[in-house]
């Protein structure tokens, strides 16, 4: 039994660019299920499934396509967490590295740190990238409108993915741009252990949003810590978007627990969505940008 889900960023997506994002969920999850089908770890499987969404020019607010700072430069955020023994590693305004998902785990195995941001980042990268080649030309353009006020920012963000492997382990990976015309230096809630990623021995979490009132209602650590104490988990996803609410934000999640049980939640007008789940043979799946916002769990009962 195994599982994963990804999300592709919860917020505005243009419609027109909806079948870029459905296609890139869905190469994305074939490489992580790839990855977890031939008995890899869920480490493996989150990492290459957000490596892949990062890669994408045509969808998502990731490595290449991030959406820039006011300044036009892309500052990109990732952290990676393995809920086998709570290792994490973080990168955070890190700007010439093509994928911060690898770095951020490159910082959790090779470092005796768990969160590295600026120039202290980018001297980790091994091939580093010339940043322009971060910035595609939907980003500029969005990015020009968002200066001309002309019309909000569209285009949805973060990127992320939580799996179960078939050894019973869980694992949480989440990459950004952030947001569109953040300041310089800005960091989210994504590179942040407890906060946009977290993993332990039951769940793994990997939230979308924004990041501000996702940090101040420590949103992921707040959700598994409910979770642990017997909350349902439809009425502790309701409140963890409660909760974000409150603090000024709204967005959305997704859990993979290790009974092989997932659900995601969110309060935007998209959450693009994929999932597979099941046993190697038979599985179940989905990949959708999603509209209606909602909580909705898949027990592990009803997975083949
Ligand atoms: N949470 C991300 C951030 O604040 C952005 C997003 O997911 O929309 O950087």
């Amino acid at each position: 039994m195994a599982t994963l889900i990804l999300h592709g960023g919860a917020g505005r997506i243009d419609d027109a660019r909806v079948d870029a994002y459905e296609r890139g969920l869905r190469a994305a999850l074939d490489e992580g299920w790839l990855l977890l089908d031939h008995g890899a770890d869920a480490l493996d499987a989150v990492v290459a499934a957000v490596a892949t969404m990062e890669a994408n020019p045509d969808a998502f607010n990731a490595g290449v396509g991030s959406s820039p700072t006011r300044d036009g430069t892309v500052e990109c955020d990732a952290c990676v967490m393995d809920g086998r023994d709570g290792r994490s590693g973080a990168v955070a305004v890190v700007t010439r590295a093509r994928s911060p998902v690898a770095l951020a785990r490159r910082v959790m195995e090779h470092s005796p740190h768990v969160l590295i941001a600026g120039a202290g980042a980018d001297a980790l990268v091994s091939e580093p990238i010339d940043n322009a080649e971060l910035l595609t030309p939907y980003a500029r353009a969005q990015l020009e409108r968002w200066r001309a006020r002309r019309s909000p920012p569209t285009g949805s963000a973060t990127v992320g993915a939580v799996a179960l492997d078939h050894h019973g382990a869980l694992a949480a990976a989440t990459s950004t741009g952030g947001v569109l015309g953040q300041w310089p230096g800005r960091i989210g809630d994504a590179p942040i252990p407890g906060a946009g990623t977290y993993a332990d021995v039951h769940v793994a979490i990997s939230c979308t949003g924004k990041g501000e009132a996702f940090l101040r209602a420590v949103t992921a650590k707040a959700l598994a810590e409910r979770l642990a104490a017997g909350t349902a988990l439809d009425a502790a996803l309701a409140r963890a978007l409660a909760d974000v609410a409150a603090m000024g934000g709204s967005g959305g999640l997704i859990v993979a627990l290790a009974d092989g049980g997932l659900a995601w939640a969110f309060d935007t007008e998209r959450l693009a969505l994929a999932w597979r789940a099941g046993a190697a043979a038979t599985t179940r799946e989905h990949v959708a940008v999603v509209t209606s916002p909602s909580v909705v769990s898949v027990s592990a009962a009803s997975l083949p």
